[in-house]
C-alpha cells in the first residue's frame, strides 16, 4: 500500500526548515501532501493562494508531493486522502511539548494515523514563519530563509 504522509501547517511563508523535513520525508514516504491549513478565523499575511503557488514553485520537479489546502480537523482530511501518516518538524522543547498534546489527541480520535515527527537540522532551529513574516514587514531581505524557488519580490503580503 502507498505510504502518504500529510505535512499540515500555516506556511506563512514556507521556509528553509518546512523545505528540509520535506526532503528528508521523501526517503520514508510514497507521497507528502502539504497541506495549506485554511482557518478563516486566522489572519495571515500571504494569502492561502499565494503560500500553496510559492510551495507548489519549490517541489515543481518532484512528483512525490502534492500541494493541498485543507479546513476543519487534520486526522478528517487525512483520513479523506487515505495518509496513515501525519508528519511535524520539531526544533525545540517548546515544539515538542506543543507537538505532543496535538499528536496525542489526534491518536484518541485516529488511532490509525500516525504522527511521525523529524527533528530539524541545528542552523534550522530558530527559523520560523513568525520571524521571516516580520523581517518582510520591516522590509528587510529574507531570502536566505526561504527555498531558493521562492522569490519573495514576485509576492505581496496583506496588512494584518
Ligand atoms: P503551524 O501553524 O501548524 O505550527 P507552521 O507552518 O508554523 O505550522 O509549521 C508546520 C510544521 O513545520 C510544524 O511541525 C513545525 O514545527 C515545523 N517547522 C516549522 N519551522 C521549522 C524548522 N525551522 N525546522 C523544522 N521544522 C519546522
Amino acid at each position: 500500500m502507498k505510504k502518504i504522509a500529510v505535512f499540515p501547517g500555516s506556511f506563512d511563508p514556507f521556509t528553509i526548515g518546512h523545505e528540509a523535513i520535506v526532503i528528508r520525508a521523501l526517503n520514508l514516504f510514497d507521497e507528502i501532501i502539504i497541506a495549506v491549513g485554511a482557518n478563516a478565523l486566522k489572519k495571515n499575511y500571504y494569502s492561502l493562494d499565494t503560500r500553496k503557488e510559492m510551495i507548489a514553485k519549490v517541489f515543481r520537479n518532484e512528483p512525490k508531493v502534492r500541494i493541498d489546502h485543507y479546513e476543519g480537523l487534520t486526522v478528517d482530511y487525512c483520513k479523506r486522502n487515505g495518509a496513515k501518516y501525519l508528519l511535524r518538524g520539531l526544533r525545540t522543547a517548546a515544539d515538542f511539548e506543543f507537538e505532543r498534546a496535538i499528536a496525542q489527541v489526534n491518536r484518541a480520535m485516529a488511532s490509525d494515523v500516525e504522527s511521525v515527527f523529524l527533528l530539524t537540522i541545528p542552523e534550522h532551529t530558530p527559523i520560523n514563519s513568525t520571524i521571516v513574516r516580520d523581517i518582510i514587514r520591516s522590509g528587510g531581505d529574507a531570502s536566505q530563509f526561504v527555498p531558493a524557488a521562492i522569490n519573495l519580490k514576485d509576492y505581496k503580503g496583506e496588512e494584518i
